[in-house]
């Protein structure tokens, strides 16, 4: 087969690095791509809004299957429009892919069919949500509807800071078209943990759970980011717990997704948090996320294309899919001042150490420059470490990082911590 993956980052790279293990597959193209999936696939640097072209290519390029990555695409209908060219690719359309694209939708849907979730309010006036929050209690937590490059959740510890967030989403506009509505929702306090499932209608096969690290700094301190590291298995939160997600969670989502008539075939991705009540969720995702794929995808020994060809064909139910018992840590190398504004351009050494040791070298912001690989963007690399359990993968992932140099590197140094407790 001959794949087009759409995306250019870490995720995209360690699903062109699954992929690739397949002997199905005869050749990988991705667009735009980066300077380490230029080492397993050819890169075309076509920008993942522009359908038309990327259309053109597949058809120039006679690519059978197309594997999409990011989220902006698949809210904005790349899966439609390739289908519409006949064309086959693996991703939700358009109208499902809004449990993602619009949490207005995602949170009625919810409602709707009793699933748990934070409660809230919907607003799309700033003078009716002000109000409102007057009458309510910190913390309190302010979502603007639609996508906002992962910035455009504030959990704010006090009103006068939830207000803030309300006039920077519904009168500065600083996240445009998407903070036109608002979602003002309860604080939910607990463990948090992601399930990310290979769903088709209302066939749901999940993965390893896995956990991330949103803010900046050590300690969970600072502004959240895209992602600074993340681990799997979770061996401090029980199978149980697991199997209560997927069973009160992301079936019943996926069965209430096939009711609306926008049967969701592609990556579910659930965003949880365990509360005393039980696990409830935060938000879904319509693809997999980043830097979870990192890890998640290690651990999966049934072949990526088998999965994805089931999913195409309607039968997923019919396949058993099978994991690794080892852990995998994954952690992010960030440029300096990420994430606010970075530097580009800063040289990159240390990349085939860290993988003689063992590591998995996943690049997010990379590019290649006068033979060297250079920094390009705000989370530079992720890098994996795979052992028996966590404080072995772990261990490993720590000193594959200690090798991999470039002016104003950061990375936080308590990645999987809570895992060893
Ligand atoms: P999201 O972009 O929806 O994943 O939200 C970003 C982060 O905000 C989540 O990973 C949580 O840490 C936090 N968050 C979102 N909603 C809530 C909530 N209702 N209660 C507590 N934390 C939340």
């Amino acid at each position: 087969m001959r794949i087009l993956v759409v995306g250019g980052g870490g995720r995209e790279h360690a699903i062109v690095w699954a992929l690739k293990k397949s002997e199905k597959v005869k050749e990988i193209f991705c667009a735009p791509g980066n300077a380490g999936i230029a080492q397993l696939a050819e890169c075309v640097p076509i920008p993942v809004s522009q359908f038309d072209e990327l259309i053109r290519f597949a058809k120039d390029a006679a690519i059978d299957l197309v594997f999409v990555g990011p989220d902006d695409p698949l809210a904005d209908g790349i899966v439609d429009a390739f289908e519409a060219a006949g064309i086959q690719a693996y991703g939700p359309r358009k109208n499902a892919a809004e449990i993602e694209g619009s949490k207005i939708f995602m949170k009625n849907l919810l409602k709707k069919y009793n699933i748990p979730t934070a409660k809230y309010e919907t607003f799309t006036d700033y003078e009716s949500a002000s109000a409102y929050l007057r009458g309510q209690s910190a913390p309190i937590v302010i979502k603007a509807d639609g996508l906002a490059a992962g910035k455009g959740v504030t959990v704010a510890a006090t009103l006068e800071e939830a207000e803030q967030a309300l006039r920077d989403a519904m009168v500065d506009k600083v996240f445009g078209e998407a903070g036109n509505q608002i979602v003002i929702e309860e604080f939910l306090e607990g463990q948090e943990m992601s399930i990310l499932a290979f769903v088709d209608g209302e066939t749901v096969r999940a993965m390893v759970p896995a956990q991330d690290h949103k803010p900046i700094f050590d300690g969970d301190k600072g502004p959240n980011t895209g992602g600074m590291g993340t681990y799997t298995p979770l061996p401090h939160i029980d199978q149980a717990i697991i199997d209560e997600s997927i069973a009160n969670i992301i079936i019943p989502a996926a069965k209430a997704m096939v009711s609306e008539g926008r049967p969701f075939r592609g990556v579910l991705f659930a965003g949880l948090m365990i509360t005393k009540d039980g696990p409830k969720t935060i938000e879904f995702n319509a693809r997999m996320g980043d830097p979870e794929t990192q890890v998640v995808l290690p651990r999966l020994q049934t072949d990526l294309v088998d999965i994805v060809l089931a999913s195409m064909n309607g039968h997923l139910d019919q396949l058993d899919i099978q994991w690794s018992e080892e852990a995998a840590v994954c952690v992010v190398v960030a440029s300096e001042g990420y994430p606010a504004s970075y530097p580009k351009g800063r040289v990159i050494t240390g990349l085939a150490e860290a993988e003689a040791q063992g590591a998995l070298v996943f690049h997010a912001g990379t590019a290649e420059k006068d033979g060297q690989f250079v920094t390009s963007g705000g989370r530079v690399l992720g890098i994996v470490g795979r052992g028996r359990d966590i404080a072995e993968a772990r261990a490993r992932a720590y000193e594959a990082v200690s090798v991999i140099q470039f002016e104003g590197k950061q990375n936080r140094t308590d990645i999987a911590a809570k895992a060893l407790v």
